[in-house]
């Protein structure tokens, strides 16, 4: 059985000292937790996360990487330097990095492969457009999105990369306006991820950990984790506070 997965993902938000009082509490209630809890900060409170986490249940990591390994890289983080603050988890392709910042596929596979090659775990964000689910194109999207990376993965030819990575499904419409997709959208999204992972790389797809992330909150968590190839969350808003956060892992 997959074990749960519930990540935060702070996007552009917190200050050393309302992080302090955030991480204390998602400490504290980490041991009552079943599922694997991660939290993903802002590059310059790494360090914070590190020294605050150190020695609970709870792993931390980044919320985007360099597709380059070092040099002259005016502005960007390379995924060997999170290594030097303990991180053990890089978010890639987010869809507000794809929006706002052009990141293609290829740009989003190509950081995918510098994270595993630093030894860390990709959670490779794909998702559609309203428009695009409207166009009834969700299944393409997501395929297309999906086969950068798997293509990547399989050029590369090392089989344990692809055992590391972590999928997330986030529709676009669903991400931070209350609107979450039905536990029967994420989980027709979902199931259609592992059979392109099947078909990529076969039964190693029975392990592979897909997270649903978009507006989940302590009140529909459990209804999406129920679901048979729902393993966990990606939760923005709500893993800024400490009793949300909590909430919504008792429900995975
Ligand atoms: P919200 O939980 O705020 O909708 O954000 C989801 C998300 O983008 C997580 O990466």
């Amino acid at each position: 059985a997959r074990k749960k997965l519930v990540a935060g993902n702070w996007k552009m938000n917190g200050t050393l000292a309302a992080n302090a009082e955030l991480l204390h509490g998602i400490k504290q209630g980490a041991l009552a937790t079943a599922c694997d809890l991660v939290v993903c900060a802002p590059f310059p409170y790494l360090a914070q996360t590190s020294a605050e986490l150190l020695g609970s249940p709870v792993t931390w990591g980044a919320q985007d990487c360099s597709a380059h390994a070092q040099g002259a890289y005016t502005g960007e983080v390379s995924a060997a330097m999170l290594t030097d603050f303990g991180c053990r988890w890089v978010i890639v392709g987010h869809s507000e990095r794809r929006q706002y910042h052009a990141e293609s596929s290829a740009l989003v596979a190509a950081k995918t492969m510098q994270v595993l090659r630093a030894g860390l775990t990709p959670i490779v964000c794909v998702g559609e457009t309203f428009e695009e689910r409207d166009a009834g194109q969700t299944l393409a999207v997501i395929e297309s999105q999906l086969r950068a990376v798997t293509s990547a993965l399989a050029q590369a030819g090392e089989s344990q990369w692809v055992n590391r990575v972590v999928v997330a499904y986030e529709p676009v419409w669903a991400i931070g306006t209350g609107r979450t997709a039905s536990s029967t959208q994420a989980q027709e999204v979902h199931a259609f991820i592992r059979a392109q992972w099947r078909t990529a790389f076969g039964t190693s797809a029975d392990a592979l950990r897909i997270l649903y992330g978009g507006s989940v909150k302590p009140g529909n968590a459990a209804e999406l984790f129920d679901q048979p190839d729902v393993d966990g969350g990606l939760i923005g808003g709500a893993s800024l506070k400490a009793d949300d956060f909590l909430g919504i892992a008792a429900s995975a």
